[in-house]
């Protein structure tokens, strides 16, 4: 199913021209048109899902084995030291774009790419709240 009005439908149907990095029946990888850093690329699915809850079980599973392709090919073109792979889910998430996509993040010795949070301890509450719940 598409949604007449998101973009990365748009997109990833080539409905509008994007630099594509590879394509197939089901995705289409683009390069960020805000980069975190050189090579920020996505990985949109060609059918509009607006998040990893909602994402077909069949392609969820396709997602990974193509990210990992990408890396590997990409960090041989890019001359990168690492990858961070973001998924987003939801607006306190930091998700803008409502249809599912994975980021493909390059990283670079010294880069000043911010992805990272402040550590916190676990509490011996929280672990029971929540193993007890699961
Ligand atoms: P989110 O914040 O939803 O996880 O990520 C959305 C991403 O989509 C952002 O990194 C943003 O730069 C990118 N983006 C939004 N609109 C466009 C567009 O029209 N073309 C491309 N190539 N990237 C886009
Ligand atoms: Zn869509």
């Amino acid at each position: 199913m598409k949604d007449e009005n998101c973009i990365f439908c748009k997109l990833a149907n080539g409905e509008i021209p994007t630099s594509t990095l590879y394509e197939d029946e089901d995705f289409r990888v683009i390069l960020d048109a805000n980069p975190a850093s050189k090579g920020h690329a996505l990985i949109i699915p060609k059918e509009h899902y607006a998040n990893l809850y909602e994402l077909d079980d069949e392609l969820a599973s396709k997602v990974l084995v193509l990210a990992k392709k990408m890396i590997t090919k990409l960090t041989d073109v890019l001359g990168c030291d690492g990858y961070n792979l973001v998924q987003n889910n939801g607006e306190t998430a930091g998700q803008t774009v409502f249809h599912f996509h994975l980021h493909l993040i390059p990283r670079y010795k010294g880069d000043a790419v911010g992805i990272g949070w402040k550590l916190g301890k676990l509490t011996e509450g929280d672990k029971e709240e929540i193993l007890s719940k699961i």
